[in-house]
């Protein structure tokens, strides 16, 4: 699979706290959006991102280890804000594509996303773990009224904050020419699915990367925005 990626700070922070982390060779790609005061969820999404790269590399992907890494990645986190007052409280999702043979294994912990682009459909594969997802899910509220909510930033999820988490791993054969999309919510807080589907029908490659950050751009930029774009050959 290869992967074309780009992570901008957007218009209105001074920070980037998203991490995209890619290792092809070895079919490892993560997407992380860290949270917490100053600098600790640059902090927080790096650390997780390469504790969980370093505990797939050379590894032959199964679920169980996915889980596994993903445990690893949320103790380190968890860990090095104790006792560092300025990154108390940091935490980040953590998203991730690990590609065995047939196969691509999707970890996901957060309110990040994970897109698969197949015979013209976009269908978000991952599930948002957040408080209007929580809402959506129970009925009490519609998608329409969750992306207008005020409280549609709040996770329900996240690796870092507690000493243990739970990802959620689900496994999908492999099809020549589709599309994995993941992305950081400064993308999807601003552009809706049917757009981003647009896009991806139109454009491939590094392009479409640039198109979706421009699209979040053009409307307003409000959040850092990352977008990881993993094409299955043809
Ligand atoms: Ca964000």
């Amino acid at each position: 699979m290869k992967a074309y990626y780009k992570s901008h700070v957007g218009l209105v922070r001074e920070q980037n706290e998203d991490t995209v982390l890619v290792d092809e060779q070895q079919g490892i790609f993560i997407l992380a959006d860290g949270m917490g005061g100053h600098n600790a969820g640059e902090v927080a999404s790096l650390l997780a991102a390469e504790t969980l790269r370093d505990a797939l590399q050379r590894q032959t992907a199964s679920a169980d280890l996915l889980r596994l890494a993903f445990r690893r990645a949320n103790r380190a986190v968890f860990e090095r804000q104790l006792g560092e007052e300025s990154l108390s409280g940091m935490g980040t999702t953590l998203t991730a594509l690990w590609e065995e043979g047939d196969h691509v294994l999707l970890g996901h912990v957060g309110d990040s996303r994970a897109y698969l682009y197949a015979g013209g459909r976009l269908r978000q594969i991952s599930e948002d773990h957040s408080y209007v997802a929580d809402l959506v899910r129970a009925g009490a509220i519609t998608e329409e009224e969750a992306f207008h909510h005020p409280r549609r930033n709040v996770i329900t999820r996240a690796v870092g904050t507690d000493e243990s988490v739970r990802a959620d791993v689900v496994e999908i054969l492999k099809a020549p020419g589709e599309k994995w999309l993941l992305c950081s919510d400064g993308l999807t807080d601003l552009v809706r699915d049917p757009e981003i589907a647009e896009i991806l029908a139109q454009f491939s490659g590094q392009e479409a990367v640039e198109q979706l950050v421009d699209k979040a751009l053009l409307y307003g930029g409000k959040d850092n925005v990352s977008v990881l774009l993993v094409e299955v050959d043809a």
